[in-house]
């Protein structure tokens, strides 16, 4: 039984608590590599940001869960080093069953998620109940998931979306003990978020998504102030990214994401944490694809993965500054 506290990381509960009464999200950044977790800590450091570093089913199948455990815990001594102590929390994505929360916590993860939103009401319940009666054991933080988003990200998939019901939200809370909820109120997982015929297209021709339910979210609001809710899928699918790769070998069609204007309108309410991961692909991509292309003798990883990483960080940083409204408050 590794603690997180021995390992320099948080949990989330003050951090959520902050970002409610300052009208900011809290990023939450998936990493599976060592360049991508540099890339994180940098421009946290940087911007001066609480960072979540997120951790999938995926991810524990690409780079072994107790690797990204050490990593997450050399993150700590890192961004010390770079000059800064930022808050940063170890947090499981999309954990589906209570063995696998369990393991995580009982190896230093501050935070996991316990996705029950694909199982009928009852059961999600009882799981999340579960989950949470282990966890606050070890003071690590739960978040639990009500209505379903749609797209695909590695092994979380679902064709259409189920928004969240307001009217299910204080008995899921109060029954579960859950410290945040991740809605649906129409994000959506991968770069693909909307198909064109739910889109309008403006005078460039680049596609429109639908604008995010934010009935929903004042309903929800309203049913439970102050409560820290969490938005799954939030990438913008920035089109120069786009771009760039598809005149550099690439074939993304139709990648349509959410407006950063949309995601900062978000964050100003309770919703205090946001989680971007497409967007950190495709900037990676374009980055390797456009040295492929340009200078195709290089053969060096470091010569593409450098400044993958780099692009990544920008990105990054632009989002804590100019999307959450993270940046200043570490
Ligand atoms: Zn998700």
């Amino acid at each position: 039984m590794v603690s997180y506290k021995d390992l320099g990381l948080v949990n989330t509960r003050d951090m959520f608590a902050k970002a409610i009464k300052g009208g900011y999200a809290i990023p939450a950044f998936n990493f599976n590599n060592m360049e991508q977790m540099q890339a994180i800590i940098q421009a946290c450091v940087e911007a001066s940001s609480p960072v979540i570093l997120q951790v999938s089913a995926g991810a524990r199948k690409y780079a072994n869960q107790t690797l990204l455990r050490y990593m997450a815990q050399g993150a700590v001594e890192y961004a010390k080093e770079l000059g800064k102590n930022i808050p940063i929390v170890l947090h499981l994505d999309h954990g589906n069953s209570f063995e696998l929360c369990k393991s995580c916590i009982d190896m230093g993860f501050s935070s996991v998620m316990i996705d029950g939103s694909h199982l009928p009401y009852d059961e999600n319940v009882a799981l999340t109940k579960q989950v949470v009666d282990y966890a606050h054991q070890h003071d690590v933080t739960v978040e639990g998931e009500l209505g379903v988003l749609a797209g695909v990200e590695d092994e979380v998939s679902a064709e259409h979306h189920t928004y969240t019901d307001p009217a299910d939200v204080i008995d899921f809370v109060q029954k579960t003990g859950v410290d945040s909820l991740a809605i649906s109120i129409g994000t959506s997982h991968g770069a693909n978020k909307f198909k064109p015929e739910q889109c309008t297209r403006n005078a460039e021709g680049i596609l429109v998504p639908p604008e995010l339910r934010f009935d929903i979210l004042a309903e929800i609001e309203k049913k439970l102030p102050g409560f820290p809710i969490v938005l799954h899928g939030s990438s913008s699918v920035p089109q120069e990214y786009v771009k760039i790769i598809n005149t550099h070998g690439g074939a993304l069609k139709d990648a349509v994401g959410i407006p950063e204007e949309q995601l900062r309108k978000a964050a100003k309410s309770a919703v205090c944490k946001i989680n971007i991961d497409s967007d950190g692909r495709l900037a990676m991509t374009a980055a390797v694809r456009k040295i492929f292309v340009d200078q195709p003798a290089e053969f060096d990883p470091r010569k593409y993965l450098g400044p993958a990483r780099d692009e990544l960080k920008k990105l990054y940083k632009h989002k804590c500054e100019n999307v959450l409204g993270s940046a200043g408050q570490a």
